[in-house]
């Protein structure tokens, strides 16, 4: 019998008292009590990215994407030149996103497993009038980290507002959002915040709630309209009822158990779990062998590691590790989609669970006809983390 750990760049393993949650019956989203927890988790998300009361957060039902369109609807107006700092799959997306509201797109690209740094941003950002710069924190598809502190400063000085997606990094990599200068960072209940599937989380600055105030034209998406959800946002933190759409009650409960559970552990500490298990998941896949997407290990995320299939062995190795006990993710990337796999180690992951992977991927190497000596990356991983300990 397997009980396979879901190791992939989310959704990922959540925990029992998230899980409970969801269970309990579906309350009236106007039930004081629920009422309660919404407002709570709408002040508990500012906590996590770490801005104050002048930040406005909102919490949607729906996914990534709702939260990327969400930002982009909102804040992109007709003829608004917009920067896209682009790392991989999630960066075009949000390019796509940004030209169908009307922006005048322009892409920093670098090549897969490249990151761009916050100067070539200020380089590029004198060559038009940019009203948006849109990063990606941790890009999923080559598992590639952007200095998103350095690009906002830049952005800052060149009077644009920077839009961060940090669908595969918030709650997991480092961010302090109002410290770093960002604007809008968003993300998703089912990455590191550690929620089944269907949040859409944002926190918008002063300076992005000034952008959409001052707008010429309304926001062309109905749903997404932040003034039809900022007076609900209000209402909920403010402990009233209020309708515009119905909330997703038993997620919000169990988003509500789940920030909880990270500001007890405190986000410094967040921060600190991640990269360890981040580290020591790099020097096990570094011991077997196996090359990364990453082309520095200084620009790759902590929440997930993308490794390169060694010589000889596919895709099909995904399967042989299934069956030793571990999902892990295919490529994403299309022009690499191929070469590499992805393990994803964020949210309530533990030290276990990224051993009990290596492990696995271990077992599945050789079930794949690729000789690896039993133990290999687990000893690098617990050396890593005995030193951290
Ligand atoms: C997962 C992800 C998204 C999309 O989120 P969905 O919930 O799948 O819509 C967007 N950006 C990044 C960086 C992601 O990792």
């Amino acid at each position: 019998m397997t009980r396979p750990l879901l190791m992939i760049p989310g959704p990922i393993e959540f925990s029992e008292d998230v899980l409970a949650a969801m269970a309990q019956p579906t309350a009236s989203h106007v039930d004081p009590a629920f009422i309660a927890i919404f407002g709570q988790a709408l002040t508990d998300l500012r906590a996590v990215f770490l801005a104050d009361d002048s930040y406005q957060p909102l919490i949607l039902a729906g996914s990534g994407t709702l939260a990327m369109d969400t930002a982009a609807a909102n804040l992109v107006e007709g003829g608004d030149r917009v920067l896209v700092v682009d790392t991989g799959y999630f960066s075009q997306r949000m390019a796509a996103i940004c030209r169908r509201y009307g922006g005048i797109v322009d892409l920093l690209s670098a090549p897969p497993g490249d990151t761009i740094s916050a100067d070539q941003v200020a380089a590029q950002l004198p060559q038009a009038a940019y009203a948006l710069v849109a990063v990606t924190h941790v890009d999923t598809s080559t598992g590639v980290l952007t200095d998103v502190a350095g690009i906002s400063a830049a952005a800052k000085a060149a009077g644009a507002l920077v839009i961060v997606d940090g669908v595969c990094a918030a709650a997991g990599e480092e961010m302090r959002q109002q410290a770093w200068g960002a604007d809008v960072y968003f993300t998703a209940s089912q990455k590191a915040i550690g929620v089944p599937p269907g949040l859409a989380l944002l926190l918008a600055s002063p300076a992005a709630l000034g952008k959409w105030r001052a707008r010429r034209t309304p926001v062309a998406s109905y749903y997404s309209d932040w003034a039809e959800w900022l007076p609900i946002m209000a209402a909920y933190e403010g402990r009233r009822p209020a309708y515009f759409a119905t909330p997703a009650v038993n997620l919000i409960v169990a988003l509500g158990v789940s920030l909880r559970r990270i500001l007890a552990e405190g986000m410094d500490d967040v921060f600190a779990r991640h990269r360890l298990l981040g580290d020591a998941v790099k020097a096990g896949i570094a011991a077997l062998g196996l090359g990364q997407v990453p082309t520095q290990p200084t620009h790759a995320a902590h929440t997930l590691t993308c490794p390169r299939y060694p010589a000889g062995v596919d895709a099909s190795l995904l399967a042989h590790v299934r069956a030793a006990g571990a999902i892990l993710a295919g490529g994403l990337h299309p022009a690499i989609r191929n070469d590499y796999f992805r393990i994803g180690h964020m949210g309530a992951v533990t030290a276990n669970d990224v051993l009990a992977t290596l492990a696995a991927l271990e077992r599945g190497l050789r079930r794949a006809g690729y000789p690896v000596e039993p133990g290999l990356a687990l000893a690098a991983a617990q050396g890593v983390m005995v030193g951290g300990a």
